[in-house]
């Protein structure tokens, strides 16, 4: 053969096709969903490319993938007409994995396969699924746009290394073939096919085809039926799912459908499929995962919603349609609006792309504030896995910082409890007679804030603090400042605005002032420059002393946050 080759696997890869092997084998059929999706992103790749090039069909524009077997062989062949992979493509697509924080993904891996099979549905497996069910897989190639002599075979037994080299290829795309493990034969079956692709591929916008054998001609009743030609027919509905109407698609439709577009292995939250006509046409289709992608704060992770334009794939990743702090949100956007020839750049500073964003926006938002007035448990769900995230959101977008608010969920000393699970409107409700603003504290840890002495007084006055922990917190109280009216006050600022006393209280008060002048000016003189005024306070009923920050200076959690980055 043509140069042939052996390659090592990239570390990551050879880890992840260990613990496919050995913890992956309770859902195996979802290798076929896997590798009919790769298909279907393929035919959707080439439709895009020839938008610019229509030559690169070649004669061949019906895009499909096929499905076929040979039970004395132990074979299952996948076979699309879809963009196809150069020999360069294949050796970096099938042997390194291009996500960011893959490695420390992996470093994070227990070696327990329960706990990583876990683990790994989050990462999502692709292509490398084809080894829940082969011992070897071979992989035939033909980009577009190449002749017969550019095809590329790729071959491997999962194990650390895999073989490329050229081939002679008749047709243009890719051939999948696993040769299935012994136990695994129940694969070489045309029903049980047949099952699974409606399970999993029925909403795929390519038809998912098998071979029906002709018939002979016959006679039955009397009657002469004619024979008939064998054909490819397909086995899925084949109609891309955001096309029908809400009433047609199943919530099981639309949960597979969220594995395809989103590349995740597990169910979504929550979803949102609309259609909007007038001034702006488009279908929207949005996901809320139900769980934390494992690269969601790596900083050049990819994020953003697939778009269509006129049922035409254009690109994967458009970030341009969502704001960053809602960057977990998958899904599509198909727009009726945009010239099918847009590119990232365009989509920068385009009007339509803005009011799309605008809108989707303002859907995401909504979706979420009905899901937390509706469905608590399913929204603590989404606010562990996402509530800091979203806590970016008032400094991102100010226009929406009411609507986030309603989103937002703390920890409060009414519930003494860690769990973040208090929203403003609810700490509303309860604020005392007179009460005119939202007491907060920020601390390292819930502990901390918990324990503050600057919660004493307002303890013994039964008004709530929300106990604010988490490392973006001092980042989003500094932006988000007002509520419903109400302002935010760290309880660690100067004046509270709790001067509700009486007349008596006062004077008492300014006696003890006046009293403490000699001890003031003894602290004041052992401290130096290191404060800026020691006072007697009216805050703290346990502890002794308790330091706190001016009106207009920074915070202390803020200047331990300028520290640590090193200012
Ligand atoms: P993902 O689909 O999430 O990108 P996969 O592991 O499923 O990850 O696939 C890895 C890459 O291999 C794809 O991104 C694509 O570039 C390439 N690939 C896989 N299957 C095909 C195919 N049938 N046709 C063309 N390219 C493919
Ligand atoms: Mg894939």
């Amino acid at each position: 053969s043509v140069q042939q080759e052996t390659h090592g696997f990239q570390t990551e890869v050879a880890q992840l096709l260990k613990l496919v092997t050995h913890s992956l084998y309770s859902n195996k059929e979802i290798f076929l969903r896997e590798l009919v999706s790769n298909a279907a992103d393929a035919a959707d790749k080439l439709r895009y490319k020839a938008l610019s090039n229509a030559d690169l069909y070649d004669g061949d524009g019906e895009l499909r993938v096929r499905l076929s077997f040979d039970k004395d062989a132990g074979t299952l062949t996948i076979a699309d007409n879809g963009i196809g992979m150069t020999r360069d493509e294949v050796i970096e697509h099938l042997g390194t994995i291009a996500k960011s924080g893959t490695a420390d993904f992996f470093s994070n891996l227990s070696g327990d396969a329960a706990k990583d099979s876990q683990l790994i549905g989050q990462f999502g497996v692709g292509f490398y699924s084809a080894f829940i069910v082969a011992d070897k897989v071979t992989v035939r190639s033909r980009a577009a746009g190449f002749g017969a002599d550019a095809g590329v075979q790729w071959e491997s037994a999962g194990e650390g290394d895999f073989t490329v080299e050229n081939i002679d290829k008749s047709q243009r795309g890719t051939e999948i073939i696993l040769h299935l493990r012994d136990d695994e034969k129940e694969f070489l079956d045309e029903w049980r096919l047949k099952q699974i692709v409606t399970k999993y591929s029925d909403h795929i916008s390519i038809p998912v085809e098998m071979w029906q054998e002709g018939t002979p001609e016959r006679e039955e009743n009397g009657e002469t039926i004619s024979a008939t030609e064998g054909l490819w027919q397909a086995v899925n509905k084949a109609t891309a799912l955001w096309t029908l109407s809400k009433s047609e698609i199943s919530d099981e439709d639309y949960k597979e459908f969220y594995k395809h577009v989103a590349h995740d292995w597990e169910d979504p939250l929550l979803w949102s499929h609309n259609k909007v006509e007038g001034k702006q046409e488009y279908t929207s289709l949005l996901y809320i995962p139900g769980k934390a992608p494992f690269d969601m704060w790596n900083r050049d992770s990819k994020h953003g919603l697939k778009l269509y334009v006129q049922r035409v794939f254009i690109m994967d990743e458009a970030e341009q349609f969502l704001p960053q702090y809602l960057r977990f949100v998958k899904g599509l956007i198909d727009s009726n609006d945009l010239p099918l020839n847009v590119s990232r750049e365009l989509l920068q500073d385009n009007k339509v792309t803005q009011s799309l964003r605008t809108a989707l926006t303002k859907r995401v938002l909504g979706m979420l504030d009905k899901l937390g007035r509706n469905h608590e448990e399913k929204y603590q769900q989404f606010w562990s896995a996402f509530g800091n995230v979203l806590k970016e959101g008032p400094a991102e977008d100010m226009g929406n910082k009411e609507a986030i608010g309603k989103l937002l969920r703390f920890a409060s000393t009414h519930n003494d409890s860690n769990v973040e699970n208090v929203s403003l409107a609810q700490y509303i409700e309860r604020m005392k007679e007179g009460q005119d603003k939202i007491y907060y504290i920020v601390a390292d840890s819930y502990g901390a804030a918990k324990n503050s002495p600057h919660l004493e007084l307002l303890r013994k006055k039964g008004i709530e603090v929300l106990l604010l922990s988490e490392r973006i917190d001092e980042w989003l109280v500094s932006h988000f400042t007002e509520f419903d009216g109400k302002q935010l006050v760290s309880v660690t600022r100067g004046d509270l605005g709790l001067d509700d006393l009486s007349d008596e209280e006062k004077a008492e008060q300014e006696k003890q002032a006046e009293q403490s002048k000699p001890l003031l000016e003894r602290f004041t003189t052992a401290l130096g420059d290191k404060v800026k005024d020691v006072k007697v306070s009216q805050r703290l009923t346990d502890s002794p002393a308790c330091i706190v920050a001016d009106e207009n200076d920074m915070s202390s959690q803020m200047i331990k946050l300028m520290q640590q980055a090193g200012q």
